[in-house]
């Protein structure tokens, strides 16, 4: 059970990861460990499906340079590969002149990310893209698309086999011990050594980086997204996908329209605290992890900050009528009845012990181990381009 390098976590960024590992140096010994017996089950699984063209992101920052990279790399993935996509465009509403100001920003932004083509739309020419869209202004933004996740990081798994990779499902990382020449990481159900390990364990990777770095500055914030589906005979009314002017305090777009690659439309996703990491319902809690949140101190501070958009969004979480009334503001059309209950994902989001959500994609190095402690959205959109970054800093280790 000797490897070169074992990744933890068999979500998109580890796969990815993993690939561009083997496809640069096919003779390592790679393995994928993952507790779920199935790949992509978390917040690969479960999110919005959309390929981000790089509009939102600070310029310069990680998030923007991968986002355009790997924006570009995925792409070409899927259709080297097979993988349904679609480059559909979205158009992003101002539905108030309040947020002129903030879509003339965003609008810069993207001019400075590289992006080409954009188009201010006037109210009229919203209809043009969404005839059943309300707003004052709006921007359209061609290379946006949508994929499905879970066949790209399927298809991810499946060259990685043809590459020799070793894959374990249902092997739950309980402990990691580092030595001077090489790395333990022990599951479940065995113990497996190598000279470096790779942390994308998602929901759980401050965990995973805490089996070896004593005093880490974050904690993972879950929050959950809750999505409503549109009723098939209302579909009409979204063409291709919707958004709002994001709140620029806080990390998440707002509650859109998406027009699915597997199929439908979803409305959402909100974001509430989730009282498990996984808790996917409501009703899911687990008190150890509910308590590690609350005390953490940065929490405490974000709580303060946000306490009135928090209790917004869970009001909109158990107020079907509240959620409606969101969505009614980029279509006034729809009603409480035109919506079915959807699924929903829970975000990892990091938060420092002084009270930021961390924005940026964050990876931290240890001589034997490197975390990545931070891949928020859009880190499906740019998992090719992560997972080049961590790889070269991999290699540069070991070989
Ligand atoms: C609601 C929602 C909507 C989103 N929408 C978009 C979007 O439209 N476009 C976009 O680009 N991004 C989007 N994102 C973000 C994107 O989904 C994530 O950034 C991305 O999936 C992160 O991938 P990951 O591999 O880091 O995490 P995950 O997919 O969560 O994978 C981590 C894996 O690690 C495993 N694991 C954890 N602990 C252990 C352990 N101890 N031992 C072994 N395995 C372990 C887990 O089981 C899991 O499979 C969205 C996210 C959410 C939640």
């Amino acid at each position: 059970m000797n490897y070169d390098i074992i990744v933890v976590g068999g979500g998109i960024v580890g796969l990815a990861t993993a690939l561009k590992i083997k496809t640069s140096s096919p003779f390592l010994k790679v393995l994928i460990l993952e507790k779920e017996n199935e790949l992509a089950r978390h917040q690969t699984g479960n999110n919005s499906g959309v390929i981000h063209s790089g509009l939102y992101y600070k310029p310069g920052s990680l998030k923007a340079k991968n986002c355009i990279h790997g924006y570009h790399l995925l792409v070409d993935f899927c259709k080297q590969n097979n993988v349904p996509f679609e480059l559909c465009g979205k158009i992003v509403v101002a539905t108030d002149e309040k947020e002129i100001p903030l879509l003339e920003n965003l609008y810069v932004r993207g001019q400075q990310n590289g992006l080409q083509d954009l188009r201010k739309l006037t109210r009229e020419e919203l209809k043009e893209y969404e005839p059943h869209v309300t707003g004052v202004k709006g921007i359209h933004v061609p290379q946006t698309g949508i994929v499905d996740y879970k066949k790209v990081s399927e298809k991810y798994g499946e060259l990685l086999l043809q590459k020799d990779a070793d894959i374990k499902l249902g092997e739950q990382v309980i402990d990691i011990q580092t030595s001077t020449s090489s790395v333990v990481v022990i599951t479940q159900n065995a113990s497996y050594s190598a000279k470096l390990v790779v942390n994308c364990a998602g929901l759980y990777s401050d965990k995973v980086a805490r089996m070896t770095v004593k005093n880490l500055n974050v904690k993972i914030i879950p929050f959950r997204g809750e999505y409503f589906k549109l009723r098939k005979e209302k579909e009409y009314l979204v063409k291709n996908l919707i958004y709002p002017v994001p709140d620029p305090n806080f990390p998440f777009l707002g509650v859109h329209f998406t027009r699915m690659a597997k199929g439908g439309v979803e409305a959402g996703p909100n974001a509430v605290l989730a009282f498990k990491r996984e808790g996917y319902k409501k009703s899911d809690i687990n008190l150890s992890e509910l308590a590690e949140t609350l005390t953490w101190p940065g929490f405490q501070k974000v709580a303060a900050k946000y306490w009135r958009t928090g209790f917004g969004e869970m009001y909109r979480s158990f107020s079907k009528a509240a959620f409606t009334k969101a969505l009614q503001k980029l279509i006034p059309e729809i009603q409480e009845s035109d919506l079915v209950e959807g699924g929903a994902g829970v975000r990892a989001q990091a938060c420092d012990r002084e009270g930021g959500l961390v924005d940026d994609f964050m990876i931290l190095e240890e001589s034997h181990v490197i975390n990545v402690c931070n891949a928020p959205s859009p880190a499906a959109t740019s998992s090719l381009a992560i997972g080049e970054t961590v790889s070269e800093l991999a290699l540069k280790r070991i070989l």
